[in-house]
């Protein structure tokens, strides 16, 4: 399946060309026709699926068919991102598949000065990426008027939960118009996840990529059945014969953890935090471990 039968505008689809990308991926499939018919999805994608590109080309398309008067220090489209290099990340794909459009779009996270995304904002923008605590910084302002927005897209919404976002996803949610359509992705699914979706999404459409809670395809999961009183022994041998030099060792106690340090010192692997390899070292720490 080409990028061709999506239903994306010309404009779009040049974009997607000056990427070098032939076939959309799996949830691009899935998501684009589904957001151009203006629905809501909740899309359990992780990082590296092209989930950005999934939401951010349809979502430019419906804006860029519709007219609009603006209301000052308006934005059409809101997405939100839990950190800051995410926002940026996303705020670049936007811009670079919104290339041939007359869309504008800006980034707006904390920690930097505020004043140059007020001019910004000033100046009329379509597309909004931000952080939720600079975000409600602009409301309270009033330098951001949320009330035109037409397309909510919450992006790592999980991670959103884990920061503890929850109080400022409501905040902001009060603040848009009840009309509009919401994208939801996630990457690992949870009973906060579905609240939040029940509260945000209206009849959504649900994209799986990756089966529920799954480890990324990069890993390789394996199982040592091994008596209890063995397993130090086998960590050790796994270590040692493999030559890993990177490691993370996870135990249920602390105290499990100091012992299991202390044991497999006996057995030559130090651990440790890790240090800076420096010239000359022949053995340098790497990771979590140190094999001696
Ligand atoms: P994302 O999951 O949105 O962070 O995207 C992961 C990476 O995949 C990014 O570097 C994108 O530029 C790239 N990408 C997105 N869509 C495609 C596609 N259809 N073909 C090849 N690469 C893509």
């Amino acid at each position: 399946m080409s990028f061709n039968s999506l239903g994306l505008s010309a404009e779009l689809l040049r974009a997607v060309a000056d990427h070098g990308y032939s076939k959309p991926t799996p949830v691009q499939r899935q998501a684009i026709p589904i957001i151009l018919e203006k629905k809501d999805i909740l899309a359990g994608a992780q990082t590296g699926t092209g989930k950005t590109a999934g939401f951010a080309l349809p979502l430019l398309q419906l804006l860029s068919k519709r007219s609009v008067t603006k209301v000052k220090n308006s934005v059409r489209a809101l997405i939100l991102t839990p950190t800051r290099e995410l926002a940026a990340q996303v705020e670049e794909s936007v811009a670079a598949y919104g290339k041939y459009l007359p869309l504008k779009s800006a980034v707006i996270f904390g920690g930097v000065n505020i004043n140059p995304q007020i001019d910004k904002l000033r100046r009329g923008v379509d597309v909004l990426v931000a952080t939720p605590g600079r975000l409600l910084d602009h409301a309270q302002q009033r330098t951001l008027n949320l009330s035109q927005v037409e397309i909510l897209v919450v992006d790592e919404a999980d991670r959103m939960l884990d920061m503890g976002f929850i109080r400022d996803i409501h905040r902001i949610i009060a603040l848009l118009p009840r009309q509009r359509q919401n994208l939801m992705f996630f990457a690992t699914f949870s009973n906060e996840i579905k609240t939040l979706a029940e509260n945000l999404l209206n009849s959504p459409v649900l994209i799986e990529v990756a089966s529920r809670n799954t480890a990324s395809e990069t890993i390789e999961q394996l199982v040592h059945p091994v008596d209890r009183i063995r397993k130090r022994e086998l960590l050790s041998f796994l270590i040692g014969s493999k030559n890993w030099r990177q490691v993370l060792v996870f135990t249920r106690t602390k105290h499990g953890a100091n012992k299991l340090t202390k044991q497999l010192e006996q057995d030559g692997i130090s651990g440790g935090h890790p240090r800076q390899q420096e010239p000359g070292d022949a053995n340098p720490d790497i990771g979590g471990l140190q094999a001696r």
